[in-house]
């Protein structure tokens, strides 16, 4: 947003109209210490698109992963980055589950030469995130990281959909994913207590977080984070005591937050 980018125009085209702004921030990300950057591939798989009226599915994953490869360290890794379609399975909406697996293949066939491994991330249904990880697997036998998005209930931590953490979790060890865990919906502070519960759930995999940068603001129509990087780096620093692998930003974080939580990763590997 903060580079141009207009409300509901699709990010992803980005990859294609202006790959220099697109190479601009993954560089950042990069020089701000990041071992992993996705791809800006987020909404680009097959349901998504053609639902934005766009077929061009093929060359805006394998642009933004060559962008991203042009650019990616030798010590650093590029994933690609899968999100869920917008659609929703029966009863809440129409999507059929073939319709979602093919729409994550046809996405996940384009990334596959370029990326190290993939991350699914801010799925609320668990259905969808089960047609998403076998279209994957089916396309390719690199890593996968399979992230819900999560909201804080008194009971505990469920999706929208109702699925809890420990559902979710158990599952996604069924089905082979490297790695579990859990991004966007809540704050860095929020995220604290759900490592812990990650954590606990799945004591023997991989663990991935990626809170938002705090709670949004509605300011002139427009949701806008105002959480100060400081304070994300110091809720991060007590989630990196639950021993998780994996951590970094989603909404409203940029790459001072990252810069930041940098250091809180070098300084916990030393006191280690
Ligand atoms: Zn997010």
């Amino acid at each position: 947003m903060r580079r141009g980018l207009e409300q509901g125009t699709l990010p992803d085209v980005w990859n294609l109209e202006t790959p220099e702004i697109i190479k601009e921030v993954f560089e950042e990300y990069y020089l701000a210490g990041s071992d992993l950057v996705q791809t800006a591939t987020f909404q680009a798989n097959g349901v998504a698109l053609r639902k934005h009226g766009i077929e061009k599915i093929k060359e805006i994953n394998e642009t933004s992963a060559k962008i991203l490869k042009s650019v990616c360290p030798e010590n650093a890794c590029l994933i690609g980055d899968i999100g869920p379609s917008g659609d929703f399975l029966p009863p809440v909406g129409k999507a059929s589950l073939d319709d979602l697996q093919n729409g994550f293949q046809v996405q996940a066939k384009a990334l596959e030469k370029y990326v190290a491994a993939y991350h699914l991330e801010t799925f609320s249904d668990l259905q969808e995130m089960k047609a998403a990880i076998t279209a994957v697997k089916n396309e390719s036998n690199k890593p996968i990281i399979a992230s819900m998005t999560y909201k804080k209930a008194p009971k505990g931590f469920f999706t929208v959909m109702g699925n809890s953490v420990q559902d979710c979790n158990e599952e996604f060890q069924t089905l082979g994913v490297s790695v579990v865990g859990a991004n966007c919906t809540l704050g860095s502070h929020d995220f604290i207590e759900l490592a812990e519960v990650l954590r606990s759930v799945t004591p023997d995999i991989p663990i991935s977080v990626k809170p938002n940068a705090g709670q949004p603001e509605l300011e002139g129509g427009v949701l806008v984070y105002k959480q100060k990087p400081e304070d994300f780096a110091n809720d991060l620093k007590q989630v990196l005591e639950y021993g998780v692998q994996i951590i970094g930003g989603c909404c409203g974080t940029n790459s001072s937050h990252i810069k930041l939580l940098r250091k809180e990763i070098d300084n916990y590997i030393q006191r280690r």
